[in-house]
């Protein structure tokens, strides 16, 4: 007895089809919560200013214009970026 006739198998390309879509469906789920778990922290686009002697008296750091403490001197603008 010999078989010629190529044996179809609806049942294994449905259940391929369905592991497919539970694939295609983790992986969307994996780069949701990689995209929510960036946009929980905000890119730093606000560049803070700060201020701060151009002697450097001392350390201190100013979040306004001014001027130093120390010797009197117009505060520098400085960022930190
Ligand atoms: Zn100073």
């Amino acid at each position: 007895m010999v078989v010629n006739k190529p044996q179809t198998f609806p049942e294994m390309k449905k259940l391929s089809l369905i592991l497919t879509a539970l694939l295609v469906t983790i992986l969307f789920m994996n780069g949701c919560s990689e995209s929510a778990k960036h946009s929980e922290t905000p890119p730093a686009e606000h560049v803070k200013e700060e201020y701060q002697c151009p002697m450097k008296c001392n350390d201190a750091k100013y979040d306004k214009p001014g001027t130093c403490t120390v010797c009197g001197m117009e505060l520098e603008k400085i960022t930190n970026g």
